[in-house]
């Protein structure tokens, strides 16, 4: 605020707009946290996954496998040549 007038001068008013910005940044963040830890990967276990084929499925041919050894729904390191019960046909 002016010193002299009681009306906010320029600088203040556009401080306090970029105050609110970072602040609701932060808030946008804060709520995110929990979805991205809901949406934890299962263990290898719980989805019966083997490092071996089941017949012509495998992760490599899979559309949650994520080249070179990983998957989006399962944790830890996955073989191109492994299975789980959730495996789903890649597209194409
Ligand atoms: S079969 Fe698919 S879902 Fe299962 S571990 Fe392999 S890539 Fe992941």
């Amino acid at each position: 605020m002016s010193a002299t007038s009681g009306v906010p001068s320029r600088a203040f008013t556009r401080r306090i707009v970029l105050l609110h910005s970072a602040g609701c940044a932060a808030g946008a963040a804060a709520l995110l946290l929990p979805v991205k830890q809901a949406v934890a990967k299962m263990n290898q276990k719980s989805v019966a996954y083997q490092d071996t084929p089941k017949d012509d499925q495998k992760c490599s041919n899979c559309s949650l496998f994520q080249e070179p050894n990983a998957c989006t729904l399962v944790d830890g390191e996955i073989s191109p040549e492994g299975w789980c019960k959730f495996w789903v046909k890649k597209a194409g």
